[in-house]
């Protein structure tokens, strides 16, 4: 099966294959980067589906915690009011308010404190441990708010214990509702560190608790900063403003970035956050798409190489394909054009011709006595008379679509398209005028040493047929009707008569 002429001839083209052997890997290389791309895409929503997993475990844990002290509280409030309390020793009087849940280990202290601040009930000691909490931020809210609720401080060091500390809180009202004094639960920071600790993050993953009012309440991994107050920072004012979500950012205290999920605990005032390194996001990634990468990008740098050296051999060959084209359309003595080019040049301008009307002329040139040029001055001369001789013809011709060739050993042939007679007789005579004027002095051949002989005949669509034998012939026989009349002259064929004489090729010739 044979591929049209079209796509043969665009396959066989440098510039195609080039174009080719450069789109197809730069297209390569672009879905394999859409295709790296999306394995970090992956990478990231894995990262931040674990993220936000974690952050929903602590946050049920740390809230499940919470609501633990805070019906302990509600407990020792609800309680604390009535007769068989109030009449009960002291021992009966802590079992009676103080449930099972005070002492989990995480929880420092559970108090009573009277409208006077001083502690009357002590879940842990007996009698209670003297302290006076009036001032306290916990205390004072409580005393000038009745519906305060659950009230949460932020980290700080027990009085009691010297422990860092949570601090819960109630108000107990009296009966007639004025302020009765507070139920008080501590939550140790340790809870933090040993829910915390048990979740891997990476060397450079972080947790943070904290609360609203910035104090840091925990940290994972530890870091000795406690007192840290992260109000102001962009990253906390974010927490605070948007309540939970996801982002990327580079952290104040150590610089590096990281990918912060957060939320809010439940609807106590803390803000927990889980921070992965970007680094370690893409930790598994990055030697893959290096790796990857690379190669891609070396196989495509090697495809685009041999494309291009293809390329440069395919054209390599087309301009050689040109040369011996030229090569074998050209006269190698003479450089002019050669038989098989005129034949060429006959075709179309014939055809041309017959569409236009326009004449066609054609000139048969032919030396004289070559034979005996040769003889006398040797082959060479006679290589350089015809060479000379050759220039002679082109520097006859006048317009761009005349055209002179070498047909023969010393027969040349003029084509002039759109030349009537008169005009080709003309063009005759200015070869005679050239070859006058030919000499090859160091071979001792002066100006008219050399002449030629000039056959003509002319076609027209009116007079004559454009046929080559016909037109050929017809030169030809002017020709030798010269060489008959002694040579150097023209001589042409008067077409009209030939078609009288009924194809017979008899030519009535008329001298110039
Ligand atoms: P006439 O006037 O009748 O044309 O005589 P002539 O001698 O020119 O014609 P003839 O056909 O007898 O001889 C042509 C000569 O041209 C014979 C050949 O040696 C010579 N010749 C043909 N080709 C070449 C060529 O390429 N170089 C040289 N130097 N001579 C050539
Ligand atoms: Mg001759
Ligand atoms: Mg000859």
């Amino acid at each position: 099966m044979r591929l049209p002429h079209s796509i043969a001839g665009r396959l066989t083209s440098a510039s195609t294959w080039i174009a080719f052997g450069v789109l197809a890997p730069l297209g390569m290389v672009a879905i394999s980067g859409m295709m790296l791309l999306d394995l970090r895409q992956d990478a990231w929503d894995k990262a931040r589906q674990t993220s936000s997993n974690l952050l929903q475990v602590i946050e049920r844990d740390i809230a499940r915690n919470a609501e633990i002290i805070d019906l302990s509280l509600r407990g020792v409030i609800e309680n604390i009011g009535s007769p068989e309390v109030a009449n009960a020793s002291p021992t009966a009087r802590k079992l009676m308010l103080f449930d099972r849940a005070v002492t989990a280990k995480d929880i420092g202290s559970l108090l009573v404190i009277d409208e006077y601040g001083d502690i009357i009930l002590d879940a842990t000691a007996e009698p209670a441990r003297k302290l006076n909490v009036v001032g306290r931020d916990y205390f004072e809210i409580h005393r000038t708010r009745a519906d305060q609720g659950l009230f949460i401080t932020g980290a700080r060091t027990s009085r009691l214990t010297g422990l860092r500390i949570l601090v819960l809180t109630r108000r107990i009202s009296k009966p007639d509702g004025s302020f009765g004094g507070i139920a008080l639960s501590t939550l140790r920071l340790s809870y933090f560190d040993g829910l915390f600790h048990r979740i891997g993050l990476g060397a450079q993953g972080a947790i943070n608790l904290y609360h609203r009012d910035g104090t840091r309440i925990a940290r994972h991994p530890y870091v000795d900063d406690a007192a840290a107050n992260m109000t102001g920072q962009p990253t906390f004012e974010r927490f605070v403003r948007e309540g939970s979500g996801s982002f990327v950012a580079r952290a104040a205290l150590d610089g590096v970035e990281r990918n912060y999920t957060f939320s809010r605990v439940g609807d106590l005032p803390l803000i927990l956050n889980v921070a992965l390194a970007t680094e370690e996001i893409e930790a598994e990634w990055r030697p893959k798409a290096t790796v990857i990468g690379l190669t891609v990008l070396l196989l495509c740098g090697l495809i685009i190489g041999l494309a291009l050296l293809f390329g440069r051999e395919l054209r390599r060959r087309s301009a050689m394909q040109a040369e011996l084209s030229r090569l074998s359309l050209t006269d190698a003595l003479t450089g002019l054009p050669n038989r098989r080019h005129f034949d060429e040049a006959f075709a179309w301008t014939a055809t041309n011709a017959t569409r236009t009307g326009a004449s066609l002329s054609l000139l048969v040139v032919d030396v004289d006595h070559f034979k005996r040029c040769n003889d006398r001055y040797g082959h060479q001369v006679g290589d350089l008379v015809l060479r000379k001789l050759a220039a002679c013809l082109s520097a006859s011709l006048r317009n761009s679509s005349d055209l002179a060739c070498r047909v023969g050993g010393e027969e040349f042939l003029l084509l002039l398209p759109g030349v009537d007679l008169e005009g080709a007789m003309s063009i005759a005579d200015r070869v005679h005028a050239e070859v006058a004027n030919l000499c090859v002095r160091e071979a001792g051949i002066e100006r008219g040493g050399i002449s030629v002989s000039i056959g003509v005949a002319t076609g027209s669509k009116q007079s004559s047929g454009l046929a080559w034998d016909d037109l050929y012939g017809r030169a030809d026989a002017a020709l030798y009707e010269a060489k008959r009349m002694g040579r150097n002259r023209t001589r042409f064929a008067v077409p009209s008569q030939v078609r009288s004489l009924g194809g017979a090729r008899a030519l009535q010739l008329v001298s110039t």
